[in-house]
């Protein structure tokens, strides 16, 4: 049971050992939270490979969704945005405060826009690192379609500037004229030799050096030197020197002349010891050092084992950064620069060192050992069942309150009877929590119970919530409640329902479902009868959600897909089902738990129809095929496939019978209206929104769907079910 909230705020390099440490020897009584604005996390020492071709997307970023479940942490996919320190709270962009004992920082440093006029507006920043891999994609394309070799000046002679010119000469050779900018001599804090070195390099790959050069403007075709020269460019990347974030400066916490958290060599802020700090955004008293991933490493180990003394309530031990370090400066070409002090070697084996220690660096927070699971019993502690399992009477006032509008909280809601014609439609949904972010799992708690009012036409009302939460100490049961019904009461309000009662207690694993009332006129309710011969068939998400979330659980999908599947469940089934209604829907419902095959098998027998559907055509969300493909199923996918052992066939197949959370409505569209019904849904947001087959007349005895094969209709022809 915890008692004590550590939150880590932002994945960086001090981070992620961070996140290891506590899942090798989880700190008993604390709760570990990690508010992470990226859900991978790139790791700077691979970066210039990457630009250079020698690394892929998932060789050089960290999976925090994966590591965090190692470490027993929750991930709040979100960006922090301030902290509130006598309230003890991060501020996040779209989630409440978030409640913290011990806060850590570790979000490494943010483009300076004050920097040199026009910078802001014409250079490409290469901080923060997270931004570089899509940023470089871009100029990759450009550069690939350009009719001349494209004019890049990287701006910025420390060794990120110089391995990033480097590592883009060697992946684009003649598409581009590259050139170095920089203010003093390059690499001004390595020995004279290193620089020598490069200079050499860049002299043979035909990058042009300008030295001593600080620039005065960019604009939009170049740059202007102090001296007056002007320099032609059509890019221009900007290497120099990052700034802090600059909500740091209204924390209150102490900060250095460049607005980094200043700390002590503990690592914890000089003001507040609730605060520690890590990587780029710290700044140590008396020890300053260059903003390098190689200090954000070495955080990492004393930051753990201070972060734990500070929430044990013990002394905090003092860590001094070395002054001499090993710098490996890529050259892109497979091969490396090593200096550490006076020492300096060049060539291909200083690559091949540099390529095992970073892959080294990376395979731990990939490979991650198995751990014993936590003993029941150590997580139950005896707990009683009945009304003994409530959540403590206080614990839920204080979250009700902080709610605000919820009640009057008499015994029962009390609701107005609409009076105007509309009859009441009721629903319920419960499920199990499949994501650790409780305010995220409230939204789509809320959403997938909307799904089947809005299904039906009707308008959302009132819901009534069952919450469970896991027990600890009351502040976190609070906070758990607060934000789970946070989250679920910003779907509900949007949709126009409002909050009105429910029940709480206390369960092994969060739980949360509501019973939602509406109201629809006799005349407009959709059903799922009602499907008409020639109909089409329009869906208004991407399929895939139990397949991934079942990956997720078992750690074999990437946390980008993982990211984009929550995504896709928290958005609102309202807006489209008003867009289907709008084009004359003729029946409706939504896809939940029996995948397509089985809701779609229940509107064609309420409509005495048949279907035929085009595999090609069915949307699937990032990296869903690819799960399927591997096997990866949920659970209840071998029911949902059993109803149609006729239907076999590879991932597309297999998506018909995926279950689906908060999953998106299909319903039958007149055949003159479904392509404008289709742009209409993308335009309100529903990217995936898709036309999937079409209605047919029921033939005795068929098995009512036809599925074609994926890659029949490629003849440039219109889908096949156009024949009348
Ligand atoms: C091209 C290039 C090459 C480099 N090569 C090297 C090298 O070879 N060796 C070296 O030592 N250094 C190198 N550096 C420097 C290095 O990138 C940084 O010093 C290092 O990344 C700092 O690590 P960090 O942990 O402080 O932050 P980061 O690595 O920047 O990580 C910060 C994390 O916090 C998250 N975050 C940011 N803001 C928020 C927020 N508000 N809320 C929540 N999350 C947030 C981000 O998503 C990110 O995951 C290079 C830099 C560049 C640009």
């Amino acid at each position: 049971m915890a008692d004590k909230d550590l939150v880590l705020i932002g994945g960086g390099h001090a981070h992620v050992q961070v996140l290891r440490r506590f899942g090798m020897r989880p700190e008993p009584g604390v709760r570990l939270t990690l508010v992470a604005r990226d859900v991978e996390t790139p790791y700077s020492g691979m970066l210039p490979g990457f630009v250079a071709g020698h690394y892929g997307h998932d060789d050089i970023h960290i999976d925090l969704m994966h590591l965090a479940r190692f470490a027993g942490a929750r991930v709040i996919h979100d960006e922090a945005t301030g902290l509130d320190r006598a309230a003890g709270r991060v501020l996040c962009r779209r989630q409440p405060p978030l409640r913290y004992d011990v806060v850590s920082l570790d979000i490494g440093s943010a483009p300076r826009a004050d920097a040199v006029p026009g910078a802001a507006e014409h250079a490409v920043p290469v901080k923060p690192v997270d931004r570089l891999a899509a940023r470089w994609r871009t100029l990759m394309a450009e550069a690939e379609g350009a009719e001349r070799p494209l004019a890049v000046t990287v701006v910025g002679g420390g060794p990120a500037g110089t391995e990033l010119v480097l590592a883009m000469h060697h992946r684009l050779g003649a598409r581009v004229r590259p050139a170095l900018v920089t203010r003093g001599a390059l690499l001004a804090h390595h020995d004279p030799r290193v620089a020598a070195a490069l200079r050499r390099v860049l002299a043979e790959r035909g990058v042009t050096l300008h030295e001593h050069a600080p620039v005065a403007r960019v604009e939009p075709d170049g740059l202007v030197l102090a001296d007056g020269r002007r320099l032609p460019a059509d890019r221009v990347l900007w290497t120099t020197q990052a700034g802090a974030a600059p909500w740091l400066a209204d924390t209150g916490l102490a900060l250095d002349a460049g607005g980094f958290v200043r700390v002590a060599p503990t690592l914890r802020s000089v003001t507040d010891p609730r605060v520690f700090a890590a990587g780029d955004v710290a700044s140590m008293d008396g020890h300053p050092r260059p903003k390098a991933g190689v200090f954000a490493v070495r955080h990492g180990p004393p930051l753990a084992a201070n972060l734990r003394r500070s929430l044990r309530g013990e002394p905090l031990r003092p860590f001094v950064p070395q002054t001499r370090f090993l710098s490996l400066i890529a050259t892109g070409d497979r091969a490396a620069v090593a200096s550490r002090g006076p020492f300096v070697a060049r060539g291909r084996w200083v690559w091949r060192w540099k390529d095992w220690i970073d892959r080294r660096f990376m395979r731990a927070f990939r490979d991650l050992p198995e751990m014993p699971p936590a003993s029941p019993a150590m997580v139950q502690e005896m707990r009683c069942g009945g009304c003994g399992a409530k959540v403590p009477a206080a614990a839920l006032a204080r979250a009700l309150d902080r709610l605000g509008g919820v009640g009057p909280r008499d015994d029962a809601a009390v609701l107005d009877a609409p009076g105007d014609g509309r009859l009441l439609v009721q629903t319920v949904d419960h499920f199990r929590a499949f994501v650790d972010d409780p305010y995220v799992f409230g939204r789509i708690a809320a959403n997938h119970a909307l799904g089947d009012i809005h299904a039906m036409g009707a308008q959302p009302l009132a819901a009534l919530a069952i919450a469970a939460v896991p027990p600890h100490a009351p502040a976190l049961v609070e906070e758990d409640l607060f934000r789970m019904l946070a989250g679920a009461r910003a779907v509900l309000e949007a949709a126009g329902a409002r909050l009105v009662g429910g029940h709480s207690g206390e369960a092994a694993e969060p739980a949360l479902g509501f019973a939602v009332t509406g109201a629809v006129h006799p005349d407009r309710i959709l059903r799922k009868g009602g499907l008409r011969a020639g109909d089409r068939l329009v869906l208004t998400k991407a399929l895939g959600t139990g397949t991934l979330l079942a990956a997720a659980m078992r750690g074999r999908v990437p946390a980008r897909h993982v990211a984009a599947a929550l995504e896709a469940m928290q958005r609102p089934a309202g807006p489209a089902a008003a867009c289907l209604m709008a084009h004359g829907a003729t029946a409706a419902t939504d896809v939940t738990g029996f995948g397509l095959y089985g809701h779609l098998m229940e509107m064609l027998e309420a409509s005495d129809a048949d279907a035929v559907l085009d595999a090609d055509a069915i949307p699937a969300l990032p990296g869903a095929l690819g799960t399927l493909a591997s096997g990866v199923v949920s659970t209840l996918h071998p029911a949902n496939a059993a109803a149609a052992p006729h239907l076999r066939g590879g991932p597309r197949v297999a998506l018909l019978f995926d279950p689906q959370t908060a999953g998106g409505l299909l319903a039958g569209i007149p055949a003159g209206r479904a392509a404008a019904c289709v742009t209409a849904l993308r335009a309100l947001g529903c990217a995936d929104a898709a036309v999937i087959g079409a209605v047919t007349g029921a033939v005795p005895g068929s098995r009512r769907v036809v599925v074609r094969p994926a890659g029949l209709a490629t003849d440039g022809q219109p889908p096949m079910w156009s024949e009348p």
